[in-house]
């Protein structure tokens, strides 16, 4: 069957010499190959995240993280910011983890804002925040910088902070932000295939670890920790997963870390300006606007054009490339569009070229 390219925020396309790392030749994880190469992606993951700690690397998808930060760091209680599918449902994870947890719910399409968190932590209540910088079912960013610069006012309180969908698309300066943990899944802007997740660890983090009962075992950053020291892992990682890491990470410095975020957010008002140019508004608050995709209103909000997005899906994917059609509550009166990974100017003309057509056909 012939290949339909990916435009769904995640998994994104994978490129041929991504998939070609990830086939090479098996090693043992226990053995100088595997701790080589393990060696050899750190410097370059430190970079990326922009810190001194060690970067680990989890054979899970993001919500193995995600549910082991809620393990390694809730002693008390955690206050989830909600502003879409994702982030709402880490408040429901917290929860099945048997964690006292509250929610601060944001209208989807909605950042959360830094000044209703400073309320709530505020009360003393919390001992960890639960975040998602992309809320990548509403394509809306939180002011990360505007949040992070809380912890210096509540230094107990654990900052935990998903960038599944933005890590590599924009800067995120894990020292300088101040945070607690970073985590990013690899299917989506680091445009890998699925089941490998990258994070880290404040030391404060690492020392609050330390203090918990129940940390359970698969993601215990502990165990990550003293594993990464030695570049290694706690069990056996998806070694091909980490040469295709490799290689992507000969992409990102190939290309320039500046230069991908710029091209990232070029790519995202490309998008944004299809959208609006052909009638439709944003789902996004204004000034909030993923730069990894475009989440279009149709007809979630009022305003703007409205077309049967299970139709403009068929129709775009007849011509070989899958969008989406919506997620959650908003399935079908929004759709979404990505442009993050391997994406350039000619590959999204040939995206919005196939949404025309199909407009075409569908008036
Ligand atoms: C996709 C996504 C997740 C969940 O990732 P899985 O790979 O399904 O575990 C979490 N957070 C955000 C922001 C995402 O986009």
């Amino acid at each position: 069957m012939a290949h339909v390219k990916l435009h769904i925020p995640g998994p994104v396309e994978v490129s041929e010499k991504t998939f070609a790392a990830f086939c090479s030749p098996m090693v043992g994880h226990r053995g100088q190959g595997f701790k080589d190469l393990y060696a050899k992606v750190q410097p370059r993951l430190q970079t990326l995240f922009q810190t001194r700690q060690l970067v680990y690397l989890s054979t899970s998808s993001a919500w193995g993280v995600m549910e082991g930060s809620i393990r390694n760091l809730v002693a008390k209680r955690v206050l989830c910011c909600m502003c879409g599918a994702f982030s709402d449902k880490w408040l429901d994870v917290a929860r099945r983890c048997g964690k006292e947890a509250e929610g601060l719910q944001a209208e989807w399409g909605q950042p959360v804002r830094a000044e209703l968190i400073d309320k709530k932590l505020a009360t003393g209540g919390f001992d960890a925040l639960t975040l998602i910088h992309n809320e990548t079912s509403t394509g809306t960013m939180s002011p990360l910088a505007e949040i992070a610069k809380l912890k210096q006012k509540y230094p107990e309180v654990m900052f935990i902070v998903d960038a599944v969908s933005s890590l590599s698309a924009v800067e995120i300066d894990f020292d300088a932000l101040g945070i607690d943990v970073l985590l990013a899944g690899t299917q989506k802007a680091f445009a890998m295939p699925p089941g490998l997740t990258v994070f880290t660890c404040s030391q404060a983090a690492l020392a609050k670890a330390a203090t918990l009962r129940d940390r359970g075992y698969y993601f215990d950053f502990i165990e990550f920790q003293k594993n990464a020291e030695q570049h290694m892992t706690p069990s056996t990682p998806s070694i091909g997963h980490v040469y295709a890491l490799a290689s992507k990470l000969e992409d990102f410095f190939a290309e320039g870390l500046e230069a991908r975020y710029a091209r990232h957010l070029a790519l995202a008002v490309k998008t944004r300006d299809w959208a609006l140019s052909r009638g439709f508004t944003l789902f996004p608050e204004p000034g909030f606007e993923s730069v990894t995709l475009a989440c279009v209103n149709n007809g979630a909000k009022p305003g703007g054009r409205v077309v049967d997005a299970a139709k403009l899906q068929k129709l775009v994917k007849d011509q070989g490339i899958l969008i989406d059609g919506g997620y959650g509550k908003i399935k079908g009166t929004t759709f979404r569009l990505s442009s993050m990974g391997d994406e350039t100017g000619a590959t999204m003309q040939r995206l919005y070229d196939a949404l025309d057509e199909a407009l075409k056909q569908l008036s």
